[in-house]
């Protein structure tokens, strides 16, 4: 396997630079993956995070990843992890580069374009023709916490078989969006599935143990490291998901429970004018579960308030 320039032998581990870019400081930012390689053929997993620089839930999931024993001794295959794609974006706290551009927007890029552009190309050019399938971790961006979910496109039958080996508490159909590292995979017949959990710029031990505990499950699965004791999961496909928005502006508080189901009709939460003078119910358009949560409690009328999953 060789990932710009640099060879990676079977049963060998090593860090290798996939892409660099200067700075206007001419500081250089080179962003690393770690490549574990087993001596045994197998599948090449890459798993990754950090697109967006404040979606540290997912950078943390990955540290996790790579502190575990399991990696040192891979039983087949490869795994490639990145833990920060977007260093730039990392190392001031935000979600999109300089200039204002969502990196998830780039792709495929173009070797002599803008920032993005170029990020965007040197992950298709030097990390996807060696990988056959992966994993891109995110987390709800502005205030929104999302349950620890999974999205896939489910016509497409190999995608939610992967899904399933991860077995994350939901499994979300979604469709794909222009200029996104997994439309563009897709049409190089890669499969990316994205993991989405927790709020950006806060840890959240649920999105964290959840993130860890399905990449060891899907590594499990794959034969790719030895049985490890995870807890039981249960996963819950979601076929439509929709948002409850608000209809009044004011103070939003939610009642149910965060991942829990929902019977149609009930109400979801409230939002009350700041001097107590009247109240509004949220009530449910159907049964589901919350698969996202608008932690900030101002709010204006249509905001996005609760992400709603209606079981497939
Ligand atoms: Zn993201």
């Amino acid at each position: 396997m060789v990932i710009n320039g640099t060879t990676i032998a079977p049963g060998e581990n090593k860090q290798v630079v996939f892409s660099q870019y200067e700075l206007p400081s001419q500081s250089v930012i080179e962003t690393p993956a770690y490549v574990f390689r087993s001596v045994n053929a197998g599948p090449c997993l890459l798993l990754s995070a950090g697109m967006h620089g404040e979606e540290t839930n997912g950078i943390e999931t990955l540290r996790e990843v790579l502190k575990h024993e399991s990696l040192q001794n891979l039983l087949c295959g490869t795994v490639i992890i990145i833990p920060i794609i977007n260093v730039v974006s990392f190392i001031f706290n935000q979600r999109e580069l300089p200039g204002g551009r969502d990196l998830n927007r780039c792709f495929p890029g173009t070797r002599n374009g803008s920032l993005g552009s170029r990020m965007a190309h040197d992950i298709m050019h030097n990390i996807l023709p060696v990988i056959d399938f992966g994993v891109d971790f995110h987390t709800g961006g502005a205030k929104i916490n999302n349950y620890p979910q999974l999205r896939c496109v489910f016509d497409e039958p190999k995608h939610l078989e992967l899904a399933k080996l991860f077995a994350p508490p939901f499994i979300i159909n979604s469709p794909y969006r222009d200029g996104s590292f997994r439309v563009e995979a897709s049409k190089r017949g890669k499969i990316i599935l994205v993991f989405e959990a927790g709020e950006s710029l806060r840890f959240n031990n649920t999105a964290i143990n959840e993130g860890l505990q399905g990449c060891l499950r899907l590594m499990k699965n794959l034969n790719m490291i030895a049985p490890v004791d995870l807890p039981q999961s249960r996963t819950i496909l979601i076929g439509k998901d929709k948002w409850v928005r608000a209809s009044e502006a004011g103070l939003f508080r939610t009642h149910k429970k965060f991942g829990a189901y929902f019977e149609k009709d009930q109400v979801l939460g409230t939002i009350s004018d700041p001097y107590n003078k009247s109240e509004v119910n949220l009530i449910a358009p159907d049964n589901g579960f919350i698969i996202g949560i608008n932690n900030q409690p101002v709010v204006h009328v249509g905001d996005a308030l609760l992400h709603i999953g209606i079981e497939k």
